[in-house]
């Protein structure tokens, strides 16, 4: 089965803090080449993926200046992981089928990735915007504005730029119009 979640990266000092939804929660130290320090408990209670993924992204935000990734991953679990009942911890080997960094940065400049279209803009964050449905996350560069939105909440939604979200708008509007259409045009056409 097949899990859509996200892990949030902070690189605080010299350690990194993580957060994952519904997971572990704490730091970790990093060691001289910026590769993360695990005890032993700590892999025990991280997720079976989750090393390799801090062994791939940790050294990289580090040169990168990087303070914070947020990684969208879907990730495969077995069937009978406990992921998916009341426990909602996995014990099964699961493992990333995909995924992709929506945002990453520094306060000052942060980049975020369309996860429909993966287009990206890098410029600076500020003016987030939310409603009961939606939050909107603008960048700004240049005197140019580009907004990226993020659906359920906070955390667990992915990101979705304007273009991709004006075209889903005008998707589904077009087939509620279709459909609030479809009888009048049959009278008439007969
Ligand atoms: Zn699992
Ligand atoms: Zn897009």
């Amino acid at each position: 089965m097949i899990e859509k979640t996200q892990v949030d990266i902070m690189m605080v000092g010299g350690c990194i803090e993580l957060f994952e939804l519904d997971g572990f929660e704490g730091k970790i130290g990093l060691d001289e080449r910026g590769l993360p320090l695990f005890t032993k408990s700590m892999k025990q209670q991280l997720p079976p993926y989750m090393p390799e993924l801090l062994e791939k992204m940790t050294p990289k935000m580090r040169s990168d200046g990087a303070s914070f990734a947020d990684v969208a991953i879907d990730v495969e679990h077995e069937d009978s992981c406990d992921q998916f009942t009341d426990v909602e911890i996995c014990n099964c080997n699961a493992v990333i089928r995909d995924q992709k960094i929506q945002m990453y940065g520094t306060i000052e400049s942060e980049t975020m990735t369309c996860t429909v279209c993966n287009e990206s803009f890098t410029g600076q964050p500020g003016g987030t915007s939310s409603s009961e449905y939606a939050i909107e996350l603008p960048l700004r560069k240049d005197g140019q504005v580009r907004s990226f939105w993020c659906f359920d909440h906070y955390y667990s939604g992915r990101l979705i730029c304007e273009d991709c979200l004006d075209k889903e708008i005008a998707k589904r509007k077009s087939q509620t119009t279709e459909k609030d259409r479809t009888r009048p045009i049959d009278v008439t056409d007969h």
